[in-house]
């Protein structure tokens, strides 16, 4: 039988190119390279995988799958899973927070020069993570954002390149604040009204506090109600 994916999954598995050498960072049950190869969308995969439980059922499972002459799975930290021997392409880092996303990226800057394309779905501090992007030397080709299971992800697709992100791209992203859809404006919404009930929390001599949230609360508005 073949491996259903998730809608996060299945959407990150768009944005990988066909017949790519792929690496899937925090590959915990290998879900992601078992689909690319099944569907043969790609012919080689390593799933990187730093913990043990998570890797043995990433094992177990390319096993099940009678994949493992072409997914290899490697119980290592980040990009420490891969050497210049594998011409990796196309690195996946998904469902871990941006800054951990970043730091993973981190790690050696330097083993992604010949990375072509980088597909990471972060699960918060999105800016924080374009940041990081931005001064690397990295250019955000596409985004995407989805709701799935009461939860709003965003997808950022990426190549080396040069960009200049605006404050308001940073954090709404450069894609998604253009198309404005309506999870992205969902998404706002929601946060939107977090940091409104945090403000009133806030007592009225706590100025600066108060402003921070407010000047926050005024950027989500304006970009929500722009038409
Ligand atoms: N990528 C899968 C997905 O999106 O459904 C799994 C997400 S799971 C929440 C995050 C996985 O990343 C965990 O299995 C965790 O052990 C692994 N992980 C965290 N830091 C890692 C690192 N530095 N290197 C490799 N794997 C890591």
């Amino acid at each position: 039988m073949k491996t259903v994916l998730s809608k996060r999954l299945a959407r990150v598995a768009d944005f990988i190119p066909q017949g790519t050498r792929l690496l899937d960072v925090g590959s915990d049950h290998a879900y992601l390279p078992i689909a690319l190869v099944e569907n043969q969308n790609i012919s080689f995969a390593i799933a990187g995988e730093v913990v043990k439980g998570p890797y043995q059922s990433a094992v177990d499972n390319v096993l099940e799958s009678g994949l493992s002459g072409q997914i290899t799975v490697r119980l290592a930290s980040g990009l420490a899973a891969f050497d210049a021997i594998d011409k990796i392409e196309t690195i996946s880092i998904c469902g871990m927070g941006g800054r951990l996303i970043s730091d993973i990226l981190g790690q050696d800057v330097s083993k992604l020069s010949l990375v072509k394309r980088l597909v990471l779905q972060p699960n918060n501090r999105e800016n924080e993570l374009r940041l990081w992007l931005q001064e690397n030397q990295f250019n955000i080709i596409d985004e995407d954002i989805l709701e799935e299971n009461d939860k709003i992800y965003e997808i950022l697709v990426v190549e080396h390149g040069k960009m200049a992100l605006s404050d308001d791209e940073l954090l709404f992203g450069p894609f998604l604040s253009q198309h404005k859809s309506d999870i992205f404006l969902k998404k706002w919404q929601n946060e939107l009204n977090k940091l409104s009930y945090a403000l009133a929390q806030i007592p009225e001599n706590h100025m600066t506090e108060r402003q921070i949230l407010e000047d926050k609360c005024k950027k989500i508005k304006e970009k929500i109600n722009a038409s």
